[in-house]
């Protein structure tokens, strides 16, 4: 299967291969959350070939003038509601267990649906709000997206640990649930996980 990946602002990376484990910290109850998703490249031969894409979720806007973040972009309500109805309409277009019609396709319009989140400091205008203006203006914060391509099941396991401020690697909850799913078929990454070589 092709994939095409997101990788910082405009690049993106595209190749063959198959998705081997997914997780994600969101419990529905967060407004940012991280999504990581394993891949294997195919049809490379004898070398393998992983690629790790890390993509930090975010659903909090804040008021066009606000300092809380510089991580955000000006956007236009009017245009940030259009934008996001379409981005949910071409995923459960684009997925392939929601039928043509019927209640679950209207379930899978209201699962993919993300409301976004006023910042609690700076209290921006609700967006949702039909008297808030569609030219009014806000900061809204940005998915972030980074792919990691590695060639060893070691490299894999290096880049989904963290280090502390003390140099400590740890690996988070969300990468340890990585792991823990894609090792299940691939003892090469169970042995690179689990036995540290000298
Ligand atoms: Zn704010």
């Amino acid at each position: 299967m092709k994939f095409r990946l997101k990788d910082g602002e405009r690049a993106s990376v595209e190749f063959d291969g198959v998705l081997l484990a997914s997780s994600s910290s969101d419990d529905g109850k967060t407004w940012r959350w991280t999504e990581l998703h394993l891949y294997r490249v195919t049809g490379d031969g004898p070398i393998t070939r992983y690629v790790l894409h890390k993509i930090g979720r975010s659903v909090v806007y804040h008021r066009a003038d606000s300092r809380c973040t510089r991580q955000a972009k000006a956007a236009k309500v009017g245009e940030l509601l259009r934008a996001d109805d379409q981005a949910v309409e071409e995923a459960v277009a684009a997925d392939p267990t929601v039928p043509p019609d019927g209640p679950e396709r209207i379930q899978a319009y209201l699962t993919k649906m993300a409301e976004r989140v006023p910042c609690s400091y700076c209290n921006p205008a609700d967006i949702y709000d039909p008297d808030t203006s569609d030219d009014s203006t806000v900061l809204v914060e940005q998915d972030r997206f980074t792919v990691v391509v590695t060639d060893s099941e070691r490299g894999v396991v290096e880049n989904l640990h963290g280090k502390d401020e003390h140099g400590t690697l740890f690996l988070t909850k969300t990468a340890r649930a990585l792991l823990e799913r894609a090792v299940v078929d691939n003892p090469a990454l169970r042995e690179a996980w689990e036995v540290r070589v000298l």
